[in-house]
């Protein structure tokens, strides 16, 4: 398996989601990270993830949506990952697909 890069390496499978700043920071992250084309976000293949336009729509704060799922790759080591965020019952993880 390859090692996680610099730049991916704040929003991969070690990331932990604790507290409700947890899921804004992911979020911002995120979203930050795609607006620079560090990330893409995969078309969506699944009824429950979210293309690109919906993620940059999602506002700064809360409120979000009960349930975002988003596939994203980083476009320097091209390793991919899902995040799954359960903002409703406040459950998230990030997982490394490659
Ligand atoms: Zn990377």
């Amino acid at each position: 398996m390859k090692r996680t890069c610099e730049l991916c390496s704040d929003l991969s499978d070690i990331y932990q989601f604790n507290s409700p700043d947890d899921y804004i920071n992911a979020i911002n992250t995120l979203k930050s990270k795609v607006n620079s084309n560090t990330f893409t976000i995969v078309e969506p293949d699944e009824d429950f993830q979210g293309d690109m336009t919906e993620l940059l729509e999602l506002p700064d704060s809360p409120p979000y949506p009960d349930i975002m799922f988003y596939k994203y790759k980083c476009t320097y080591c091209l390793i991919t990952y899902n995040i799954f965020l359960d903002w409703y019952h406040g459950k998230g993880e990030i997982l490394r697909n490659n």
